[in-house]
């Protein structure tokens, strides 16, 4: 792999780059697809790399396309959120997949790798599509393209400089997000749609709880286990958007006199207030999504389903996503970025990966896809491609460039981002058949689009 060698020390932007050549920062999932999608659109690519000269305190290795923590692209098969983004990052030629099938162990309907393996293959397959440069990038070039792929952990100088780009109330640092679930598994015998004092339309889904299920729900926060805080994570952060659980531990009462707080609010079904309620807030336009108001936790994955469950409208919850808070920096996508993910003020400069405002590493891969076919279709004269709404991965793009919601969370593939099905259908077609209409609409786009989208 060519590097430059000798380099070191942060670099304030791509110096003696080629002409017509990519700055691609991040040597990540994202950053490697973004090269590789330049490369394959015959556009050269300088890759710059951090590690090993500085950490992000969460990767152990040199190696480019780390994978931080599990070994595993989610689910393979076809019907499910992540097999169809995988179905499509394939039709686009991904690298993250091809390196991930060729490093593939077995792991039932999971696509799982071996880590080491994986990032070799995506060196060996990178080769010299790339010039990679093992410096920190601390300033974004001035003159562009540039492809910013820095991160979760976007080094600090750098996050202040995309802080001066984007302005800083733009940029956030940690992801406090709550468990968002599938409108249609809440049980609606168990709910009721209000507002609280009947203000405005009637915005809230409210799950009420009597005084018997509240303490063994605030039981089971106080007890559960929690993920424990990490090296390069500061518990300070923490303090100005209290895990759920956090709250509980505070004492009995602290969620029913706090998000929990049942006043203005009257269950029509006891015509009395409820001793506490945990309100739901609508995440998309369509309503087929809802959010858990305040309850971004740190607990384990299988504690959070486990315990969210117990409130009598959630026991047969489908969770599109769990809670989380942790260090994470991202952008305010809506407010900042177009559908082909570049920078509204500047088009020159394109984000991906999970800085942009989704969460996993085959949608930061996906996205890196597409910031690199689109530097490439922009030095070529050529229209942005951004798949259609219908497709996995042009609802993601949507998400990020057109979230309503009124806090930007982080997403990963789901079906509750996809724009509902004409007709009414079986619950057991219903992904069967969206699958199926996004496929075909991908396969369309990316042959409509020409050979600079289609590999
Ligand atoms: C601790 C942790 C665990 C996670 N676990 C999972 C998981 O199990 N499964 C999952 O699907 N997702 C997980 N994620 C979320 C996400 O999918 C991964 O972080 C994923 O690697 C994101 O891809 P990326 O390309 O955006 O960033 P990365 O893969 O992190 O790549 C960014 C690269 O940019 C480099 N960099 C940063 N700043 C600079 C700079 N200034 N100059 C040059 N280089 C720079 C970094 O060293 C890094 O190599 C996790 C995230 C974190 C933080």
């Amino acid at each position: 792999m060519p590097s430059r060698p000798g380099s070191s020390g942060p670099h304030a932007h791509g110096e003696g780059q080629a002409p017509g050549a990519v700055t691609v920062i991040g040597g990540g999932l994202a950053g490697c697809e973004a090269a590789w999608q330049l490369a394959a659109r015959g556009v050269p690519a300088r890759l710059f790399e951090m590690r090993p000269g500085k950490s992000t305190g969460a990767h152990s290795t040199a190696r480019l396309a780390e994978l931080v923590c599990s070994n595993s692209f989610k689910s393979g098969l076809p019907h499910t959120a992540s097999g169809e983004l995988k179905r499509e990052m394939r039709v686009l030629g991904s690298l993250i997949l091809s390196s991930a099938d060729a490093s593939a162990i077995p792991a039932g309907e999971a696509l799982a790798v071996d880590r080491e393996l994986f990032a070799c293959e995506v060196e060996r397959r990178l080769g010299s599509a790339a010039e990679v440069v093992r410096e920190e990038i601390v300033r974004i070039p001035d003159d562009g393209p540039v492809i910013v792929a820095s991160g979760p952990l976007t080094s600090d100088a750098l996050g202040a400089d995309i802080g001066r780009l984007t302005g800083s109330e733009h940029l956030y640092f940690y992801d406090a997000v709550a468990p968002i679930i599938e409108a249609e598994s809440l049980d609606p015998a168990r709910c009721f749609e209000a507002s609280r004092y009947e203000k405005g339309e009637q915005a809230y889904i409210n799950c009420p709880l009597d005084r018997e299920e509240y303490e063994r729900i605030w039981q089971a926060l106080c007890e559960a286990e929690t993920v424990p805080v990490r090296d390069f994570e500061d518990p300070k952060f923490f303090e100005g958007c209290l895990p759920i659980e956090e709250v509980a531990r505070r004492g009995r009462d602290t969620l029913r006199f706090g998000p929990w707080k049942p006043v203005g609010l009257t269950d029509p079904v006891t015509g009395r207030r409820p001793y506490a309620v945990l309100q739901l807030r609508r995440e998309n336009a369509e309503g087929s999504c809802y959010s858990l108001v305040a309850c971004q936790s740190r607990l384990t994955w299988p504690e959070q389903r486990r315990i969210f469950r117990m409130i009598p409208a959630l026991a047969e919850a489908n969770f599109l996503r769990l809670g989380v808070v942790h260090r994470n920096t991202y952008l305010d996508s809506p407010r900042l970025l177009d559908a082909s993910l570049s920078l509204r003020s500047r088009p020159d400069v394109y984000f991906a990966g999970q800085i942009t405002g989704v969460e996993g590493y085959l949608e930061s891969a996906a996205t890196g896809l597409i910031a690199g076919i689109n530097a490439a279709r922009a030095l070529a004269g050529e229209a942005p491609f951004v798949p259609p709404s219908e497709t996995m991965l042009g609802a993601l793009l949507r998400h990020v460039a057109e979230s309503q919601s009124p806090s930007f969370a982080p997403m990963n593939a789901s079906f509750g981002i996809l724009p509902p099905l004409e007709g009414r259908h079986r619950k057991a077609d219903r992904r069967r058949m969206a699958c199926e209409r996004a496929y075909e609409a991908m396969r369309l786009a990316a042959a409509e689009a020409g050979p600079a989208t289609h590999m």
